[in-house]
């Protein structure tokens, strides 16, 4: 979550400029603001921090839900929280525990925004992480970028770029970009234990 929130502390211009040309400009924004809350409520002297990879994750979407707002707040908060709670209170989580956890997290992201592959979501970029992640995250790290980048030419069915029809086409999908960053971090910070 500290790796994630590093990224999108840098990469908030490049998410903002990306929002701006098929929806309103605020996703680096949004993530920004949603993962500095996580950082602060997992910081070392935080109160009731929490102490294994589930809970970690309850409490990361929890905050982000009531942070970042938008749509993609309650989208990354459902994806934490259900992925958090598959793992349970495992005190360590192997590769495969995550990636079957985080199907399930990715399924309910779906229920709640109703977006199937190659509407050119979030769900372009996770999917394909969730394929990849068994054999490895690095694995699942560049799928989720290569999800991310195949989403330039497809046309919006869902959010606020579905308004904008076949203008949508053309330009790399802000969320799938910044899951891309969350997936990346992810196998940033699973290197070395690989677990
Ligand atoms: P808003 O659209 O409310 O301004 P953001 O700009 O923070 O919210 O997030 C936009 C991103 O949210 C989109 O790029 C897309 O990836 C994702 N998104 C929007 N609607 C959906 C949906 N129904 N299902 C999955 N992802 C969605
Ligand atoms: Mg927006």
């Amino acid at each position: 979550m500290r790796e994630a929130a590093d990224d999108m502390d840098r990469e908030a211009d490049r998410l903002t400029e990306l929002d701006s040309a098929i929806g309103d400009a605020d996703h680096g924004t949004n993530m920004r603001r949603g993962f500095d809350a996580v950082r602060t409520a997992l910081a070392e002297d935080a109160p009731e921090r929490p102490e294994t990879p589930g809970a970690v994750l309850r409490l990361a979407g929890k905050k982000l839900v009531s942070t970042v707002g938008g749509a993609s707040g309650p989208l990354y908060g459902t994806l934490l929280r259900r992925t958090g709670k598959a793992l349970g209170d495992a005190p360590s989580v192997s590769v495969g525990e995550l990636a079957e956890a985080l199907r399930t997290g990715v399924d309910a992201v779906a229920q709640l925004g109703g977006a199937a592959p190659g509407d050119k979501t979030m769900l372009d970029a996770l999917l394909p992480a969730v394929e990849a992640m068994p054999k490895g995250l690095d694995g699942a790290s560049t799928a989720a970028a290569e999800g991310a980048e195949a989403t330039v030419p497809l046309l919006a069915r869902k959010g606020r770029a579905s308004y904008l029809g076949e203008r949508s086409v053309g330009h790399q999908d802000p969320g799938a970009t910044s899951a891309a960053l969350l997936v990346g971090a992810l196998a940033r910070a699973g290197e070395g234990g690989g677990e």
